[in-house]
């Protein structure tokens, strides 16, 4: 049976790995179909549809963007997204300056529960035009050796809720949503188990989501089973995938969770049925 993984993350954002090298990765696994979904940024996807054609496997360019409703941090996916779309580069854009911002701030958190690091020690774990996240400041708390663990970073200090928290991305979900389907692409609420709170979907869903990602490494078959429902309900289209993050996150390999590639079909003829509202 063919299947794909739809949810990965490289050097872009907050994953170890090149984009070339997770394609690499996920045909050795057997995979037909691969998304690169790093946070709040395409920029991944060209590299990895390159070596997606050398190896034979189909590239479905993608994204998650963050966002936060009543301080809840939601995660929305965009699949199949024009990259040419102006106003949703400037969007992406404006959610990386904020990543930055956000950094400096936790920064100087960190400083005065006594955990000294600079900007320079976090930036630089990631890719300079990539998309900087909490994952790097971890790194940066491990080397100097305040953690032993990048877990133990979120766990004590900058885990949602944590002394060193600040939160994420400011934007509602709603707008995330159409900014997505804007630029062509299909948004998915991403690994609905960590909102806590089901009717969020029912919310989002009337604000204009396309899809929920039942299958995620994350949820046990009973969510699983409680998803499958509740896109069935709410007529939403169904996605999974791993959230690999190459060494960020250990224990989730590429294709650590799957879905048959007649998934994958079906968000086709999504895409065929919704062209792009505002950039074609
Ligand atoms: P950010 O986008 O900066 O808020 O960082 C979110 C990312 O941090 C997630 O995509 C994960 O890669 C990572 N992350 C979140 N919570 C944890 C945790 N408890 N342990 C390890 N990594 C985490
Ligand atoms: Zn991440
Ligand atoms: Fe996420
Ligand atoms: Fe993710």
């Amino acid at each position: 049976m063919k299947t794909a993984d739809l949810h990965t993350h490289t050097l872009y954002s907050d994953g170890t790995e090149t984009p070339r090298r997770v394609v690499e990765l996920a045909a050795e696994a057997g995979l037909s179909a691969l998304a690169i979904t790093d946070h709040d940024i395409l920029d991944g996807c060209p590299e990895a549809a390159a070596a997606a054609a050398q190896r034979g496997l189909e590239l479905i360019p993608g994204l998650e963007m963050s966002a936060s409703d009543a301080g809840r941090e939601v995660h929305v996916l965009g699949f199949f997204i024009d990259a040419d779309c102006a106003p949703f580069q400037q969007l992406l854009a404006d959610q990386r300056t904020r990543r930055v911002q956000r950094i400096h701030e936790m920064i100087q958190q960190l400083g005065q529960i006594g955990l000294a690091i600079t900007p320079e020690e976090v930036f630089g774990h990631a890719l300079g035009q990539g998309s900087v996240g909490r994952p790097h400041v971890a790194k940066a708390l491990l080397k100097r050796g305040y953690v032993s663990t990048l877990k133990e970073a979120f766990d004590r200090y900058i885990g949602n809720g944590g002394p060193a928290y600040i939160p994420g991305s400011p934007l509602h979900p709603r707008t995330a949503i159409q900014g997505i389907r804007e630029a062509g692409g299909i948004p998915v609420l991403a690994h609905p188990i960590y909102l806590k709170d089901d009717t969020l979907i029912d919310q989002l869903a009337r604000d204009g989501l396309a899809g929920l990602e039942v299958y995620h490494s994350g949820h046990p078959p009973e969510a699983v089973q409680r998803y499958e429902r509740i896109a069935d309900r709410l007529g939403l289209l169904r996605t999974g995938g791993s959230d690999y993050h190459g060494a960020s996150k250990e224990g989730v390999a590429i294709g650590a969770r799957t879905i048959p590639y007649d998934l994958v079909e079906v968000l086709k003829q999504w895409k065929a049925r919704h062209p792009s509202s505002s950039c074609a």
